[in-house]
């Protein structure tokens, strides 16, 4: 009697054994060669940017780390090099995470087509949302623009999603031509990667332990202290979730009593706004109200290099630009008010600060962090308006009142009481004397206005309106 056939898992942003649907299929066989692949053709498949490709080299060890050495790494087309492996190893059944994301479906389908063709079956499930965007329409099919209707009406009275499974058991098969991990160049050259991944630990066990650590500490308190970015009070799930180290279902039943709704509604954020992706695939690209096309933002390299660097004089923001340089994440709140800061203060395009978010996040996510900066443009589906503008400082009063999170991140302006750390600029020349600190030469002068600015976006915006 011959053996029975191994099975092919192709590990794409599903980087665990728990709770990943498509792999207990494939562990059915038995014996599974589990890939990874770099696709020359989709570099930005699984990490956009350079921070998220530093998680992903972690992660990838991580996972080959729980397969016992077992993870097999190429470079190539998974078009040509899966129906080459499934032929070299016998294998009949290739499984695979269901990603909906609309720049692979073409070369999705053209795997599926060439290893169907090859005689092998093919098993593509998803263990990537709670509900597919597919299944979450209106029911006279068109998908639902506004976040509280998805949600309630599309996702909650659809179906509970749903419950996760244990890791399966299966035997891990190894492969003598896959390339060591390194040979795959993900780690970026610069010392920088080393710094931000210092903050992190990676991989299917971290983030169940960081899942774990959430619910029983800090989850009744989340309501309360989600927007507090100086207190350590949300999961810090979000780059576990889009590697897959961890399922949204899993996060979803973990979390419950008090906190638990709320909680689940941001998870449910992260589902709208792959929906949006999905039904716009160049979300990241195009404004979805129109009247943006003709938005007249302006050329400033000095004040996007300020922005970028964390020097724009506005503590809040520059804080929340360091908290990304230094540790590839930034709390939500901040990620609210600094992009706000340079979509409205500055008027600079939202499209660069996407960019520059999609190469520093960790958590880099090409639905949350496009319909992310659409939304706090003001140019998205359900967004804030354009003419609710934040104002820096009184956002930095309300939610870091004690400054905690500004002293962090800029340390040169410590010292300030907390009466004047949000606006340094403003303090009295004994209080800032006392403080050592030097506006213009310790910390910058603010590079705008934050008044005058705040009038120009709201004028610029009038005219494109007018002209709709
Ligand atoms: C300009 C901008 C860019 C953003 N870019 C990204 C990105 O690239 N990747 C990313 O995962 N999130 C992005 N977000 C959403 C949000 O800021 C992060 O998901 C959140 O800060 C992650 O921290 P957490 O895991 O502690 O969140 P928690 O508060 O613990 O929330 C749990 C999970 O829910 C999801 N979630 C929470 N808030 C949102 C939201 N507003 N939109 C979508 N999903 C959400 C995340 O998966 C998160 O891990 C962006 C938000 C803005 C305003």
């Amino acid at each position: 009697m011959s053996a029975p056939a191994p099975a092919i898992h192709w590990f794409r942003r599903d980087l665990r054994l728990a709770d990943n649907p498509a792999l207990a299929q494939a562990a059915r066989a038995g014996k599974v060669l589990a890939v990874f692949i770099v696709d020359p053709d989709q570099p930005g498949e699984i990490a956009p940017g350079a921070a998220g490709r530093a998680w992903l080299h972690r992660a990838l060890a991580a996972l080959d780390d729980r397969l016992r050495g077992a993870l097999n790494c190429y470079r190539g087309r998974p078009q040509e090099l899966l129906p080459a492996l499934a032929a070299r190893w016998g294998a009949r059944l290739v499984t695979w995470g269901r990603l909906p994301d609309p720049s692979l479906a073409g070369r999705d389908e053209a795997v599926a087509e060439a290893l169907r063709t090859a005689g092998c079956e093919v098993h593509a499930e998803n263990g990537f949302l709670l509900w597919e965007p597919e299944a979450t329409r209106k029911p006279d099919g068109t998908p639902y623009r506004v976040f509280t209707p998805f949600y309630q009406k599309g996702c909650l009275a659809v179906a509970p999603p749903r419950r996760p499974q244990p890791a399966p058991r299966f035997e891990a098969l190894r492969d003598r031509e896959a390339l060591p991990l390194a040979a795959l160049g993900l780690w970026p050259a610069h010392p920088w990667a080393e710094r931000v991944m210092a903050h992190w630990q990676v991989g299917e066990r971290a983030a169940e332990a960081r899942l774990a650590r959430f619910v029983a500490e800090k989850l009744a308190a989340y309501p309360a202290r989600r927007d507090l970015p100086g207190e350590d009070g949300t999961s810090r799930l979000s780059p576990h979730l889009h590697f897959g180290e961890l399922s949204p279902n899993a996060a979803w039943h973990a979390a419950t009593g008090t906190g638990a709704d709320e909680f689940r509604t941001e998870l449910a954020w992260r589902e709208f706004s792959w929906s949006l992706l999905v039904h716009n695939p160049d979300l990241a690209e195009r404004p979805l109200r129109p009247e943006f096309d003709r938005f007249p933002w302006r050329d400033d390299e000095a004040s996007f290099a300020a922005w970028r660097r964390g020097r724009t004089g506005i503590p809040l923001v520059d804080a929340g630009m360091r908290e990304l340089w230094q540790t590839g994440w930034m709390h939500n709140r901040v990620r609210m008010v600094t992009a706000s800061f340079l979509v409205k203060n500055l008027l600079i395009d939202w499209r660069a600060g996407e960019r520059w978010f999609r190469d520093c996040l960790v958590d880099a996510d090409p639905a949350n962090n496009a319909a992310g900066w659409q939304w706090v443009a003001g140019c998205g589906a359900d967004a804030a308006p354009y003419f609710r503008i934040f104002n820096p400082v009184l956002q930095g009063e309300k939610f870091d009142p004690a400054g905690t999170y500004v002293r962090r991140f800029v340390p040169e302006i410590a010292r300030l009481p907390d009466r004047w750390l949000h606006r340094p600029w403003e303090a009295p020349g004994e209080v800032l004397e006392a403080a050592g600190v030097r506006i213009g030469r310790d910390y910058p002068a603010p590079i705008v206005d934050l008044a005058v600015s705040r009038r120009r976006a709201l004028a610029a915006y009038d005219r494109v309106k007018r002209k709709t």
